[in-house]
């Protein structure tokens, strides 16, 4: 229990090399948590937020410590004490909770982005907001589409005549920031003769509210998605529910279940089946389809590209063998490793704004590890990381293209293969 192996995983604590950022610190700080929270509440705080939730500490534990369950229910009782502030639990308990809303809030927002972002010409399509500097700093973010993904393809029904029917659930990234991600998915879906069950109104997957403690907020919008998964019905015809987003994929997976002890028999009944059934899209396709990448070699002029692991991806969800296999069907490509490369980008969902200077440091250390890779083109499982990395990229003025492994894998799709 004591052994402090986490501390050579901990992104965290590589960076500031303090026993309170590293599992085994927190742990103790949780044991003493009703007296600690009684005595400094702001201290407790400020160590809980110091943590990415990455994973590494319970992937690497020997002797098994849910590390990630002892956080999440350490912030869930910080949040019950300190409340959370009024802009979180608007934008978890009233933005989030209604789709509609959500839709018309980012579709006014890829109207006027014009007015407030500054576009910068580089391989990452990011932009600059000067006029928001005091809030994101030098912050390069991804502009938004002018489709999100659920009003380009409309309500998908699935076929009952297809070997498979998945519903496909794109999480807020892939529906309304990175739409190329859900292109890519529905294609690679469409081209291997699956049927796609897609609604249009599914709610955010709650981790955002679960990572800020706020547990009315996940239960609201689990809640929202229990009733669009009971809508379209899992029992018949439904095999799996896929993402491209393993953050997703470990909430459908493992939270919404885990955190549901207070919920009505019937709703546990439906999360009992969604995370039987949660399964992100490569895991889908090389351990389901069984797509076979054994007779790729890549061309000659094969650009090289390097592959960042997401930590939810690799360590939650135990996919890692899988990407790279299936990054063998592209032989426009040819995959150099960086060091490193299953080491946090520093994103963490809501670290990069609560740590801004932490989260800075862990990423070019990440940028780092990507430039030395000698790669045109970094490749990653996953929308956050995409969103951190492409900062890093920007911010650096580095001349190197970020994307999901699923835009290369459909790449070879339209090039007729
Ligand atoms: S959390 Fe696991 S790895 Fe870290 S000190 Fe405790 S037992 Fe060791
Ligand atoms: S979850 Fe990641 S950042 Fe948090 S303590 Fe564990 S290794 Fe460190």
């Amino acid at each position: 229990m004591r052994c402090g192996n986490c501390q050579a995983v901990c992104p965290v604590f590589s960076q500031t090399c303090r026993e309170a950022d590293v599992a085994r610190g927190k742990i103790v700080l949780l044991q003493n948590l009703a007296y600690e929270l009684i005595k400094d509440p702001k201290a407790v705080e400020e160590r809980l937020t110091r943590c990415l939730l990455c994973g590494a500490c319970e992937h690497n534990c020997s002797t098994g410590v849910k590390t990630l369950e002892i956080f999440v229910e350490g912030r869930i009782a910080l949040t019950q004490y300190l409340k959370l502030s009024p802009i979180k639990k608007f934008i978890f308990q009233s933005l989030l909770t209604h789709p509609k809303l959500f839709k018309n809030a980012i579709r006014t927002g890829s109207l006027f982005q014009g007015l407030i972002l500054r576009r910068q010409k580089n391989k990452q399509n990011t932009a600059t907001a000067p006029l928001l500097k005091p809030f994101l700093g030098a912050r390069h973010i991804p502009t938004l589409p002018k489709k999100q993904l659920s009003e380009k393809y409309g309500v998908l029904v699935g076929d009952k005549s297809k070997k498979y029917n998945v519903i496909f659930y794109p999480g807020c990234m892939s529906d309304k920031v990175y739409t190329q991600i859900g292109d890519a998915v529905l294609s690679l879906l469409f081209h291997y003769d699956v049927g796609v069950i897609m609604p249009d109104d599914f709610s955010c997957c709650g981790l955002p509210a679960l990572a800020s403690g706020d547990k009315n907020g996940f239960d609201a919008l689990v809640k929202n998605n229990i009733g669009v998964f009971e809508r379209i019905g899992l029992d018949h015809g439904v095999d799996y529910v896929v993402s491209a987003c393993p953050s997703c994929t470990e909430t459908l997976h493992k939270w919404w279940l885990q955190l549901s002890g207070n919920y009505s028999l019937k709703e546990r009944d439906v999360l009992q089946k969604i995370s039987a059934k949660a399964i992100d899209m490569h895991d889908f396709l090389y351990n389901v389809l069984k797509i076979d990448t054994s007779k790729t070699t890549p061309k000659e002029n094969a650009a090289v590209i390097t592959y960042h692991e997401s930590c939810h991806l690799k360590k939650s969800l135990g996919i890692s063998k899988e990407v790279r296999e299936l990054l063998k069907l592209n032989e426009n490509y040819v995959l150099k490793e960086m060091a490193e490369a299953d080491k946090c980008c520093g994103c963490g969902g809501s670290f990069t704004l609560t740590q801004p200077e932490l989260s800075l440091k862990i990423g070019t250390r990440k940028w780092k590890n990507i430039v030395d890779s000698g790669a045109e083109e970094v490749v990653t499982a996953c929308p956050a990381c995409m969103m951190q990395i492409a900062d890093m990229l920007g911010r650096n003025q580095t001349d190197i293209k970020v994307r999901h492994s699923l835009e290369i894998l459909a790449e070879t799709l339209t090039a007729g293969k």
